[in-house]
């Protein structure tokens, strides 16, 4: 074998690999900031593999492992033990839902997710419906509502009935389920991934749309004989959302879960369960996403694993380009003629600079003006796993080396584009005592990501900033944890002045 094919045969390898402990473990855990981790995708991460590249690479796999056996039988039948018995376990699991808590669970990450759909065409579809449909506005409305669903049972059944618009009896008393005796608070709700792994009924009346969520949080239990108790929870659970198809999504200020979806008035309610102002009692889908259902699928204490070398995969892969997009590119450019690809571009670079900083002193703040909530809440998800453990990932001399811009899109209220960035530096998790337990510092890691950038429609139209001011008032940055500027009271982080970071997907889990 000469030199090049063993050096592919080496990276097929590690890809295949990678693949395998994806689908056993379902959590790979190399990270770099909102990166390696199947977490990686981030707000709105639904566009995930279509089942056709998944059964590719399981046949591929498949293949591989079956001439490891008989070449490599050392390395090749152990590997064949571990994806048969996860193979097993997965389908097994699949099949029950989990109620209670689950002991050592090997969950199956959003990157194994078969039943994923191709989102990004039915919320297409769905804008043929509703023009305003935004899925950056979608996003954001899930995971207010997450936040603000647990935020309240911690405040007792009184207190979500609150949110009785949004969520049916059943998804409520599901939430209640779960609370310990002598419940005081649930704090610290952070969720580290919301992926849609199911939407249906565009052809009906009304569309069902399932989703996971990744999250991490905190009850604080006790009563006065008790000193309180505090635990924390990685989570993994559906929520199964329905809407009237036919209907127009809300402004982004009305989409926060907190207003009555029918008048817009702030959720209030009368004494018999209606909106205080339009008297309207809400059970179903009929004015805004509504949540038919919830399901537990596991709780447990553990965080997840953080020390384990995954290879890269994907990064030589061919660029997804969006179908069509030199002409979208073309008319982009007309319509917005005071934007610069290379000032753009700049911005990026000192995004991807100020996060690596930012990631790798776990002073996650800092990255805080450049991310929009959902993003910098995924990311701040990992910095807490990591501060937890007494780790600390490290990303040393990192750099880009080469971006390309591979898709445009204009919805109602954004616009979004999205760069395929390659990348490569120094990746390394070190323990508190300073020693490395995973990744290296003497080997170069290459890798690439395709980051996506928002901006509202209704920014006066500027040059993209590549400094630290606020792209408002041009203060030097300074912000609160609501991201909002000291000086003039802008929220930055929403895109209304800038283009902000609000997505970063994997090479081999991006699909356009
Ligand atoms: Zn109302
Ligand atoms: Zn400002």
């Amino acid at each position: 074998m000469n030199q090049a094919w063993k050096s592919k045969l080496a990276s097929s390898f590690f890809a295949l690999f990678a693949v395998a402990l994806l689908l056993v473990s379902g959590s790979e855990s190399l990270a770099r900031v909102g990166g390696g981790q199947s977490y990686g995708g981030g707000g709105g991460s639904g566009h995930g593999g279509g089942g056709g590249a998944i059964i590719y690479l399981i046949i591929q796999l498949a293949r591989f492992l079956i001439y490891l056996t008989i070449e490599y039988p050392i390395v090749g039948i152990p590997l064949d033990i571990i994806v048969i018995g996860g193979v097993v376990y997965y389908f097994t699991r699949r099949n029950r839902t989990i109620e209670s808590e689950i002991v050592s669970v090997v969950p199956a990450g959003p990157a194994a997710g078969t039943a994923a759909v191709d989102t990004e065409r039915a919320f297409n579809h769905l804008r043929r419906f509703d023009p305003n449909f935004s899925e950056i506005i979608f996003t954001d409305f899930c995971y207010a509502l997450y936040g603000k669903a647990h935020e309240a049972r911690g405040r007792g059944a009184q207190a979500l009935d609150l949110f009785s618009p949004y969520l049916s009896e059943s998804a409520r008393t599901a939430l209640v389920k779960r609370n310990p005796p002598g419940l005081r608070e649930v704090r610290g709700i952070i969720v580290g991934a919301m992926q849609v792994t199911d939407l249906q009924g565009l052809d009906s009346p009304l569309v069902r749309a399932r989703i996971l969520f990744e999250t991490n949080y905190t009850e604080l239990a006790g009563s006065n004989s008790q000193p309180s108790k505090e635990m924390t929870y990685y989570v993994r659970e559906y929520w199964d959302f329905e809407r009237k198809r036919d209907l127009l999504s809300p402004p982004p200020a009305q989409a926060t879960a907190l207003h009555c979806p029918r008048c817009g008035a702030p959720l209030q309610k009368d004494t018999v369960g209606a909106c205080a102002f339009c008297l309207t009692k809400i059970d179903s889908g009929e004015f805004q996403w509504y949540v038919r259902d919830i399901t537990l699928m596991s709780r447990e204490e553990r965080g997840p694993l953080l020390t384990s070398d995954v290879a890269e995969a994907g990064t030589d892969f061919p660029s997804v380009i969006q179908p069509g997009f030199v002409t979208v590119r073309a008319a982009f450019e007309q319509n917005h003629p005071e934007f610069s690809w290379s000032q753009f571009q700049a911005r990026a670079r000192l995004i991807f600079d100020e996060l690596q900083a930012a990631w790798s002193s776990l002073n996650w703040e800092r990255a805080r003006p450049h991310e929009t909530d959902n993003i910098f809440q995924m990311h701040q998800y990992w910095i807490d796993a990591y501060r937890r453990q007494g780790l600390r990932n490290a990303l040393d001399q990192c750099k880009i080396t080469a971006m390309q811009p591979v898709k445009i899109q204009e919805d109602a209220f954004y616009n979004a584009v999205t760069l395929r960035s390659w990348a490569e530096g120094f990746d390394y998790t070190v323990d508190a005592g300073g020693r490395v337990v995973s990744g290296s510092q003497n080997n170069l890691r290459r890798w690439g990501e395709y980051w996506t950038f928002i901006r509202n429609r209704g920014t006066k139209a500027g040059p993209a900033r590549a400094d630290l001011n606020c792209p408002n008032c041009a203060a030097p940055l300074k912000i609160n944890a609501a991201g909002v500027c000291e000086f003039c009271g802008g929220k930055i982080t929403s895109g209304d002045f800038d283009w902000v970071l609000s997505k970063i997907e994997q090479d081999e889990s991006y699909a356009g």
